[in-house]
């Protein structure tokens, strides 16, 4: 069956704006990818840039049985690759990397036009997603087993490392190449096929590192994106006994609908899901530096991060002083196209998320929190929200309990270290903290003390290739990256060769 031509649709063609950001316009595709070869759906929907609106291309729906036809080509792909040389998947992929980085202006400006992040940003984002590519493709070759000194008389006990099966990838809009590479770079590398099911929002750039994966020589059937209704195709996936990893990365909500989809043919869950990070100044650090960095955490992406900094609490004795810091900071963010070389924050993505923004602000300020700075401040259109900053924020509040995942902060007064531990441990979520000081006892004990996947001193920037990321409690399962970044797509098998008594006369 040739899925490519089921339904005899013409590929619709992206708009006139798209296509003329990007020197290689083959790497805007309006189909999905399956089995190597681009194929339609029955329906087309529009996909819009959230900077003005205007449509900038069309996405195809597939159908239920063109999901499962993708399952059955990627099921014949995975006899193949897992059998592939280790070095010969780890060189296919390195060709991927290298044809992305070759591509990474017109892969940032696709995703500034789909995403509406800024241009500086979405290249920072195509590196460091191109590095997860670099490092699976090198551990590729290092995916040992261990020897196991043996409780057997004479007996050789082993363990070895296998690719568990084809892996569905179900990844979210607002890092929508790095989302993929840092999941597929560890699948494929270790002999999984993937079925990528991008956010529908953002489905460019996942095509695209589908036209580059075609152009390096992925075997037809180890790289697919589908693209459609998210709730039919991750219940065409869950359901199939084939697929037998998920890997999901998007909110705590639809993480808990999958992992029970999920649940129906046992598969091994990694789930990616959402934050609400604290970030606490203490008492000796410099508060000018402190502000400085805790806007960093907070506005990136527009503050659309799972690491966004959401709690900001502040040594009551340094309190003013540091809100004056913060507002000064986040005055400097300039609002507007992100492919506008003066913009430093970009749209949100659509109206909900701006609307969700309105009622956490307002949410907030009936509960008694105090506007410092912006949210009045004008706007260059109907998706964009002025950097915000709310004043003693209390926990019964929006802001506080929930993942904003908007450029709204919330700063709140703390006494002792002791406290803002557990203020800051009081959340469903635990997926980043973030610590501003000097004093190493302090340090530690926030660093033992926050129930977080990761804690980070210091420093804004700590993500990357060799760290093993993920989160704990509701924020999720797994860890992506480093060099357990496998365990989410292999098993362990155990061998035992034990020794036969010597037959006499044999
Ligand atoms: P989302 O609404 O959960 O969507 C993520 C993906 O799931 C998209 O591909 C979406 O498809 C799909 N989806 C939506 N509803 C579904 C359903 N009922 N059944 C199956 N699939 C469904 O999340 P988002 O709004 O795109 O992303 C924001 C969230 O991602 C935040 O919570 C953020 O914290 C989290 N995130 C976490 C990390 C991390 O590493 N921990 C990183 C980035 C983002 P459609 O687009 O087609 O609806």
């Amino acid at each position: 069956m040739t899925i490519a031509h089921s339904f005899h649709v013409e590929e619709p063609k992206a708009s006139h704006d798209m296509m003329a950001i990007m020197e290689d316009v083959r790497l805007v595709r309006c189909l999905a990818y399956i089995n190597g070869k681009w194929v339609t759906g029955e329906h087309f929907h529009p996909v819009e840039n959230p900077a003005d609106g205007a449509v900038i291309g069309y996405l195809t729906q597939l159908s239920q049985h063109q999901i499962e036809q993708s399952i059955i080509y990627a099921d014949s792909a995975f006899r193949l690759w897992r059998k592939m040389q280790a070095e010969a998947r780890s060189e296919i992929l390195m060709r991927w990397h290298n044809l992305i980085l070759q591509s990474k202006q017109d892969l940032a400006r696709l995703m500034v036009m789909e995403q509406g992040k800024t241009l500086r940003d979405a290249l920072g984002e195509i590196d460091y997603g191109a590095s997860f590519i670099r490092w699976f493709a090198e551990e590729a070759c290092r995916s040992y087993g261990e020897t196991i000194p043996s409780h057997i008389p004479d007996a050789q006990l082993l363990t070895v490392r296998e690719p568990i099966g084809i892996a569905a990838l179900i990844t979210p809009w607002n890092f929508p190449n790095a989302m993929v590479t840092r999941k597929a770079a560890a699948a494929l590398a270790i002999g999984c096929p993937v079925v990528i099911k991008p956010a529908s929002q953002t489905p460019f750039s996942a095509l695209a590192l589908a036209e580059l994966a075609d152009r390096a020589g992925f075997p037809a059937g180890t790289f697919n994106v589908v693209t459609g209704d998210a709730a039919m195709i991750s219940q065409t996936l869950c359901a199939s006994e084939k697929v037998k990893a998920l890997s999901f990365t998007g909110s705590t909500r639809v993480g808990k609908l999958l992992l029970s989809d999920a649940a129906q043919t046992v598969k091994k869950c990694s789930m990616e899901l959402g934050g609400n990070a604290p970030f606490i100044v203490l008492p000796d650090m410099n508060v000018t530096q402190a502000a400085k960095a805790a806007v960093e955490a907070k506005f990136q992406t527009a503050g659309q991060d799972c690491l966004a900094a959401s709690r900001i609490f502040v040594p009551q004795a340094k309190y003013d002083e540091f809100l004056d810091a913060f507002a000064f900071e986040m005055n400097q963010i300039v609002l507007g196209h992100g492919l506008d070389a003066h913009t430093t924050m970009g749209p949100l993505i659509n109206r909900v998320v701006v609307e969700k923004a309105h009622a956490l602000v307002n949410d907030a300020l009936e509960k008694g929190a105090r506007l410092v700075a912006g949210y009045h401040t004008p706007v260059p259109g109907d998706n964009f929200f002025a950097p915000t900053l709310l004043a003693d924020v209390t926990p019964d509040m929006a802001v506080y309990r929930e993942e904003n995942f908007c450029p709204v902060a919330g700063v709140l007064p703390y006494q002792e270290v002791d406290t803002v531990i557990e203020m800051s441990n009081d959340t469903e979520y635990g997926l980043v903290a973030y610590v501003y000081g000097h004093d190493i006892h302090q340090i530690w004990q926030c660093m033992r003390g926050l129930e977080f996947g990761m804690v980070s001193v210091n420093s804004v920037k700590m993500t990357g290739h060799p760290i093993p990321f993920g989160g704990v409690k509701q924020s999720g399962l797994g860890r992506e990256g480093s060099q357990h970044g496998f365990e989410e797509y292999s098993e362990i098998k155990y061998c035992c060769l034990g020794a036969l008594p010597t037959v006499s006369g044999s």
